[in-house]
């Protein structure tokens, strides 16, 4: 059995409804499958939402999307879409790290995020590269510090320690992206979550 396969199996024993995707066409098409053209849907900060395509297919689709990067992008307030991705339809997004035994460990700064995926939309739906998988916690606090990190502090032009020398250093900067971390062991009560592994690397 290789890590994806392990990976999902620990998830669906836990009550995730977690599915292999080959590709990113093939992730596409399951998200895709899960959302109703009416539904709203709030992105979590996500590289591989975009990466993927799934936005693209999203919005050509004409649902509505809560996202503050598209908000960023197009000048507007980003705090708007934070909220109102807290109690849309579907929440979609990505994990900083997914282990083998089946945990979801996310690591924010707002905390909208984090807080959407156990305390948010009734349903949902995480896509993660293979790249993110890792073997326990542990691990994945390592694997997000030393490579989310520093990636996300350099998109957001970020002047932490992580940003200008690649490693973290535990900083008590303004800027501080590390505020919250949550370790999703199972689905929340009463709520539906779909994991999708993608059998290729999507963001960091
Ligand atoms: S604690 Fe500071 S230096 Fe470490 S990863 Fe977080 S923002 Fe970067």
């Amino acid at each position: 059995m290789n890590d994806i396969e392990r990976a999902i199996e620990a998830l669906n024993k836990k009550g995730f409804k977690a599915v292999y995707a080959k590709d990113a066409s093939e992730a596409v098409t399951y998200v895709l499958s899960q959302i109703g053209r009416e539904q709203t849907v709030g992105f979590g900060g996500s590289q591989t939402l975009f990466e993927t395509g799934i936005a693209d297919a999203l919005l050509s689709r004409g649902n509505t999307i809560y996202s503050s990067e598209l908000a960023a992008r197009a000048g507007a307030d980003t705090a708007e879409p934070k909220r109102l991705g807290m109690t849309a339809d579907v929440y979609l997004t990505s994990t900083n790290a997914l282990t083998l035994e089946g945990d979801l460990i996310n690591i924010d700064g707002v905390g909208n995020r984090v807080a959407a995926m156990f305390y948010g939309p009734q349903k949902v739906i995480f896509v993660a590269g293979k790249n993110k998988l890792t073997a326990n916690p542990h691990t994945a606090i390592a694997r997000i510090k030393k490579i989310a990190c520093p990636m996300n502090a350099r998109r957001l032009n970020l002047s932490t320690p992580c940003a200008l020398e690649g490693k973290c250093a535990d900083c008590d900067s303004d800027q501080r992206m590390c505020r919250v971390t949550v370790r999703l062991q199972y689905p929340t009560r009463g709520k539906e979550m779909h994991v999708v592994i993608i059998d290729d690397d999507f963001g960091y």
